[in-house]
């Protein structure tokens, strides 16, 4: 499942060098996650790299993107391939 940024977001940037997809970037008020990138960091750490920086909460998964861990696993191959082109 990608995560979503709701509105407690202080735009503190912490988040966003965090991230290892590049899935973050800056909104107009808050951040914002990219779904067809976030992978819920699978590939790369074992928890996500967003939530952990995150001061106030303001990460939850996101409710529209719901994917199974082999999805987000099948999601991390396509980014890693289109890299790698
Ligand atoms: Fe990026 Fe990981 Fe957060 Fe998704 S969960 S936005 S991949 S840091
Ligand atoms: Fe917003 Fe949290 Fe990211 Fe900071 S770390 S920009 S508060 S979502």
């Amino acid at each position: 499942m990608a995560l979503i940024i709701n509105d407690l977001c202080i735009t503190c940037d912490l988040c966003l060098a965090a991230c290892p997809n590049k899935a973050i970037s800056a909104g107009e008020d808050i951040f914002t996650i990219d779904p067809d990138l976030c992978t819920e960091c699978v590939g790369h750490h074992a928890v996500s790299q967003c939530v952990k920086v995150c001061p106030v909460r303001a990460i939850d998964p996101d409710p529209a993107h719901r994917e199974s861990r082999e999805a987000l696993q099948a999601k991390y191959e396509q980014l890693k391939a289109r890299k790698a082109a």
